[in-house]
């Protein structure tokens, strides 16, 4: 099939390599120029575990092919993916949908013969109505369907998950739209879930996935919260609770509170959902101001191991919002360095993957270092704020060495395993009292 995926980013980019891998024709429109130029010359813009190699080979066989124009990508594809951001309004928090209805506007003139316009990004329920809308005033002769094609893939897993994804949703009202995209997940067949549901009710699955995972997370961060003050110790419970199969062991781990490009504007625009339609969600507004509180009260966390420490200086390990991403979009990292530095601190920071991304936010307000070793030097203090596999490596002793004070804040649990060769460090993790 011939494919145009419009926003070439965290989504665009790998679902376009894996549309390709199956032997489709795809073209991925971008309007950053100089996105589209290091795509051409063959240099992968994100990272993500596995897909290089996948985007050199199809680059290289002529299947996927990368444009400025919208023209050129939709004319003549039988579906058009928008991939677009949908990021939350600066005040209301709802989903900015000014670039979905652009892409609208720009693909309407050259939509040919019956072309299938799937809606990738996460946008808020009815917003297929109005893509439908925009092309057929823009282009009154158009022969399209509008449909949601909601997307779950984890950053970090981009590819894994674009190849074995946990089920696929689409939200077509036709039956030749539905036959359009079955085909197009052909691929999948009898190895796959695909749930064809109406257009909302697949809107709508989006966020309330989200937001459930959202929930889960926060729900386990308090849970900790609860263990540092009862003496019960969080790893112990989380097993305990992820045994039983209703609950199940997945995202039962405590950390900095959540983040990255989906969970904070998603819980946040589904709850201006809520409001709209004048349904309570008060479960996700409580998500929301606690997750945001928690970011403080790390960063306090962090801070009091150093109460009293003249020109104390904190080492950081960790920016991405998780490991396997340079994506440092809502990073639970980055807030909590912008909250020590807005308390006056001294920062040093170190991410294997996220420094060209968290220099664009932090600018010259901490210094970078070249490792983690770098960054601990001389420090009085060292706080994990992603959990990346390489920092549950170190060597603690050489750690010790080099820091003016071995004090570590893990708020990733990292090191917790290592208790014996944690002797002499002032450690405090997650979940358990210190
Ligand atoms: P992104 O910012 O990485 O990429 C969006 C791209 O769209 C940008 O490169 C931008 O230049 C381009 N763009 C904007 N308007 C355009 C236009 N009119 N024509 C051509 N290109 C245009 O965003 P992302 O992380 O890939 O997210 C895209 C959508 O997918 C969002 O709605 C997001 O919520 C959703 N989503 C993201 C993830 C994720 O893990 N990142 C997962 C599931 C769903």
């Amino acid at each position: 099939m011939k494919i145009a995926i419009i926003g070439t980013g965290y989504v665009g980019l790998p679902t376009g390599v894996g549309l390709a891998e199956f032997g489709n024709t795809v073209v991925c429109v971008d309007k950053q120029e100089e996105k589209i130029n290091a795509l051409k010359s063959g240099k992968v813009t994100i990272f993500e575990q596995g897909l290089e190699d996948l985007f050199l080979k199809n680059l290289k066989n002529g299947r996927l092919k990368f444009s400025l124009s919208t023209e050129e990508g939709v004319k003549d594809a039988d579906v058009v993916l928008i991939a677009v951001g949908t990021p939350p309004h600066p005040v209301t928090k709802e989903a900015d949908l000014q670039y979905i209805y652009a892409a609208a506007e720009e693909m309407a003139p050259y939509l040919t013969g019956y072309t299938v316009v799937a809606t990738k990004s996460t946008v808020p329920v009815g917003t297929g109505d109005e893509i439908e809308k925009i092309i057929s005033n823009k282009n009154p002769n158009a022969d399209f369907d509008a449909v949601s094609l909601p997307e779950f893939l984890r950053e970090g897993f981009a590819v894994h998950d674009f190849f074995e994804p946990d089920r696929i949703v689409i939200g077509a009202n036709t039956d030749r739209a539905l036959k359009v995209m079955t085909e197009l997940y052909k691929p999948f067949a009898g190895k796959t879930e695909i749930l064809a549901v109406r257009r909302r009710s697949a809107e709508t699955i989006k966020y309330a996935s989200n937001a459930f995972l959202a929930i889960k997370i926060h729900y386990i961060n308090e849970m900790a919260d609860f263990c540092e003050k009862a003496g019960a110790d969080i790893f112990e419970v989380a097993k305990g609770m992820g045994l039983d199969r209703r609950i199940g062991n997945k995202f039962l781990n405590p950390g900095p509170g959540y983040g990255g490009s989906c969970f904070p504007k998603d819980t946040n625009a589904m709850a201006c959902m809520g409001r709209k339609y004048g349904a309570s969600l008060s479960l996700i507004e409580a998500a929301i101001r606690g997750n945001d509180l928690r970011k403080t009260k790390m960063a306090e966390r962090i801070l009091n191991m150093v109460k009293g420490v003249s020109e104390a200086k904190v080492a950081v390990w960790g920016l991405a919002f998780k490991n396997g991403t340079d994506d440092v979009r809502c990073s639970p990292a980055l807030q909590i360095v912008e909250q020590m530095l807005r308390s006056g601190a001294n920062i040093c920071v170190y991410d294997p993957k996220a420094m060209d991304n968290a220099r664009k936010i932090l600018g010259d307000e901490v210094k970078y270092a070249q490792n983690a070793f770098e960054a601990a030097k001389d420090a009085d203090v060292l706080a994990i704020l992603t959990e990346w596999d390489d920092f549950a490596e170190v060597n603690l002793t050489e750690l010790k060495a080099i820091m003016r004070s071995p004090k570590v804040v893990d708020l990733r649990n990292m090191l917790k395993s290592k208790q014996p060769q944690l002797q002499g460090f002032e450690y405090r993790c997650i979940g358990l009292d210190s």
